[in-house]
């Protein structure tokens, strides 16, 4: 079968490789959608990858061909999978905290992944709920994008967004967008998105976002503050890697508000010097969140079953897997939102 590999640094090649085999308990899922994460391209830009050669790609939808007895009733269903794989059995896994499991690994991170015909879920998935059954209406191509929403939705929940808040989002890319329709479909009253890049800052006006406010323009603490009445923002989400945005979430974010670092800093890059003075006197709550719980992962498959978000405006482009590395830098551009290849 075909497979889009990484061999290290900037060096991605389709190759020829043998289909996944069932020796011990899982199922072989004949990948249908599987869309292109920035994590995918931060491992294709570092080359930093425990295993290497690896098999990337880790959102991802199909259809199970074939299982082992345990799963047989599986075969022909129309799954999407949590590609992180947890334990089940440690204290976290127990208290319902998965994402803090540290014997979790993740397909496409640590294992081969979902750019490619075939692949292998393992016993483990199904065991903690992880492989779930596409609901009726959703597409292949809507379902390979829960993994990125229900870690969206995980991040919203923690910062309890609700009925007339009023929230800012640094970064309008896939992520940024996401987190826009889960605030507006929260009850957000006003959404406001600080964007650099000016096309990425139309797209989010095209998909409902309140105001744009472009930082290396304008100033965004005095835009922020004019939008909201003098008092900064219920909630900030921080979708970008970069420290400046950290420091700007302190500071437009009202008295008694939540900021979520959503996004992570680049290697070597994390230590930002920050005023803790504001978290002390303004009485904020910083906090940060990654992945998803099975349960979030759930969640999120019957908030787009039933329409509660659409993510089908998300999906700018599409590709065959042997155009995978044309796919690839299509997604680097950062020239439309998600990018799918349909294996
Ligand atoms: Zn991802
Ligand atoms: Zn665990």
């Amino acid at each position: 079968m075909l497979a889009l590999r990484l061999f290290g640094k900037e060096d991605l090649k389709l190759e020829k490789v043998g289909e996944p085999t069932l020796e011990e308990p899982g199922a072989i899922l004949r990948v249908r959608a599987t869309s292109i994460c920035a994590t995918d391209i931060k491992a294709y830009t570092t080359g930093a990858r425990t295993k290497i050669p690896i098999t990337l790609g880790h959102e991802f939808s199909g259809e199970i061909v074939d299982a082992s007895r345990e799963y047989a009733d599986y075969i022909g269903k129309r799954v999407v999978v949590n590609p992180n794989i947890f334990c089940g059995k440690c204290e976290y896994c127990l208290s319902g905290e998965h994402v803090l499991c540290p014997n979790r690994y993740a397909i496409g991170i640590d294992v081969d992944g979902s750019f490619a015909e075939y692949l292998k879920i393992p016993d483990q998935a199904f065991r903690v709920g992880g492989v779930q059954e596409i609901p009726g209406n959703l597409s292949y191509e809507e379902a390979s994008l829960a993994e990125p929403l229900s870690a969206c939705y995980r991040g919203q929940r923690k910062l309890g967004i609700g009925l007339g808040d009023t929230v800012a989002i640094i970064g309008a890319g896939p992520i940024g967008i996401m987190h826009l329709k889960l605030a507006k479909a929260a009850g957000a009253s006003k959404v406001i998105i600080s964007e650099v890049d000016e096309r990425r800052a139309r797209v989010a006006e095209e998909l409902g976002v309140d105001h744009v406010v472009n930082p290396m323009k304008e100033d965004l603490e005095k835009r922020v503050m004019e939008l909201t009445g003098g008092r900064g923002v219920d909630a900030v989400i921080v979708a970008v890697g970069v420290a400046q945005a950290q420091k700007d979430a302190l500071r437009i974010v009202a008295k008694g508000g939540g900021i979520n670092f959503f996004a992570g800093l680049p290697a070597g890059k994390e230590e930002v010097p920050i005023n803790t003075n504001l978290i002390h006197y303004k009485q904020i709550t910083v906090l940060g969140t990654s992945m998803q719980t099975p349960f979030e992962f759930k969640r999120t498959l019957e908030i787009l079953a039933q329409g509660v978000v659409d993510l089908k405006p998300l999906i700018t482009h599409r590709y065959a897997l042997t155009d995978g590395i044309t796919a690839f830098q299509t997604s680097m551009k950062a020239e439309g939102l998600k990018v799918i290849i349909n294996p």
